[in-house]
C-alpha cells in the first residue's frame, strides 16, 4: 500500500502522515525532510536543491527522484510507505508509478484555506536538525525554542517567510491542483477538511484508510 499525502505547504501533511504511520506501520517519506538533510550535509544533490527551496520553488525532477528512489528501495518500505510532498507535479506522478508500478495506492488530500494557512505558517518553527515540526499556537514545545526530541534550537524555516509561502501556494494551485484529476480518474483520490483540529482531522482519514489498507491486504492475500 502506498499512501500519498497532497495539501497545501502547513495544511499538516507531517503531522497526519506521522499518525497514520503509527496506527498502520508504514514509514512517512517527506522529500522536503530529505532535500533539507541533503542540504544541510552539503552533498551534491543538496547544494543544487536549496536555491529553489530557498526562493519557494519546486527543486528538478531528478534531484528528487533520486532520492526517493533511494528511500522506498529500503526494506522498511516493503509492506508500503506514506508520501509526504512527492508526487508533486503529473511528471512526478508518473515518475512514481514508473518507479514502483504494483503498489495499490490511496490518495488523501488535506484541503485547507489559505488564509487560515499563512496564519499557521507565521507560527510554525522547525527542528533543522531531526526534521520535527511545532506549530507556536498549536503544538507548542515544552521549553520555549528548543526541540523536544532532540533540544536543537527551533527557527523559523526560511521558506515559511510569507512571500516565500505565497509562491509556494501558487505552485501548489498551478503544478500539484492537476493531480486531483489524474487520481479522480484512477478511483484513488478522497479529499478530507483539513481545517479543523490534528485529531478530528485524523479521525477522517481513519475512516477512509482502514477500508483501503484492508483492502490493499485482501488484495495481496488472493493468489
Ligand atoms: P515541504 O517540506 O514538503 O513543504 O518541502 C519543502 C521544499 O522542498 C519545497 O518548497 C520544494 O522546494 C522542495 N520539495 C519538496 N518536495 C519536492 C518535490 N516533490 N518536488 C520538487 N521540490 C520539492
Amino acid at each position: 500500500m502506498r499512501i500519498i499525502l497532497l495539501g497545501p505547504p502547513g495544511g499538516g501533511k507531517g503531522t497526519q502522515g506521522d499518525l497514520i504511520g503509527k496506527l498502520y506501520g508504514f514509514p512517512r517519506i517527506s522529500t522536503g525532510d530529505l532535500l533539507r538533510k541533503a542540504v544541510q550535509d552539503r552533498t551534491s544533490l543538496g547544494l543544487e536543491a536549496e536555491a529553489a527551496m530557498n526562493r519557494g520553488g519546486l527543486v528538478r525532477d531528478g534531484v528528487v527522484l533520486e532520492l526517493v528512489r533511494e528511500r522506498v528501495s529500503r526494506p522498511d518500505c516493503r509492506n508500503g510507505y506514506i508520501m509526504d510532498g512527492y508526487p508533486r507535479t503529473l511528471s512526478q506522478v508518473l515518475s512514481l508509478e514508473a518507479l514502483d508500478p504494483d503498489r495499490p495506492e490511496s490518495v488523501l488530500e488535506i484541503a485547507l484555506d489559505e488564509d487560515v494557512l499563512l496564519e499557521r505558517l507565521a507560527g510554525r518553527r522547525a527542528c533543522l536538525k531531526c526534521g520535527a515540526v511545532y506549530n507556536l499556537r498549536a503544538r507548542k514545545p515544552a521549553r520555549e525554542g528548543v526541540c523536544d526530541v532532540c533540544g536543537s534550537a527551533l527557527v523559523l524555516r526560511e521558506d515559511d517567510r510569507p512571500d516565500v509561502i505565497r509562491e509556494r501556494f501558487r505552485i501548489y494551485r498551478e503544478q500539484t491542483g492537476p493531480l486531483r484529476a489524474h487520481y479522480e480518474a484512477k478511483g484513488v483520490f478522497h479529499r478530507v477538511d483539513g481545517s479543523r483540529g490534528i485529531e478530528e482531522t485524523f479521525r477522517e482519514i481513519r475512516g477512509v484508510l482502514d477500508i483501503e489498507v484492508a483492502r490493499s491486504k485482501g488484495a495481496a492475500a488472493r493468489p
